[in-house]
């Protein structure tokens, strides 16, 4: 069984999209702990930073050029990104995602 994030970038699951390419999916989070919270998500799943390879580079590159553009577009004064990594580190979800947070 595919995990909760593989089965929104398969559309198995539905969820808000504010931004889509090849290799990316933004999301809405479903529990907002500001007034924007996006999930900027690769779509390869790749468990945690911990478990990013050095072919990933681009792609986890990528992650934050799309939370840049976000912003733009959004007009957000200021903002947060944030990559909770393992139990511990407060990671709920087991596929690498980037929070981007702001409060306008
Ligand atoms: P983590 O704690 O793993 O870094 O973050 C997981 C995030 O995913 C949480 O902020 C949580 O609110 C969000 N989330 C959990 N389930 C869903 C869901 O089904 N849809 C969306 N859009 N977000 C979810
Ligand atoms: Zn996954």
């Amino acid at each position: 069984m595919s995990c909760l994030f593989c089965q929104i970038i398969n559309k198995e699951k539905p969820s808000e999209i504010v931004f889509e390419n090849e290799k990316v999916i933004v999301i809405k989070d479903i529990n907002p702990k500001a007034l924007v919270h996006l999930l900027i998500i690769p779509k390869k799943h790749i468990v945690s930073v911990n478990e990013v390879e050095p072919e990933d580079r681009e792609l986890v590159g990528d992650l934050i050029l799309i939370a840049q553009k976000i912003a733009e577009e959004k007009n957000l004064a200021g903002y947060k990104l944030l990559f909770n990594v393992g139990r511990k580190g407060g990671q709920i979800i087991d596929h690498l995602h980037l929070h981007l947070l702001a409060n306008k």
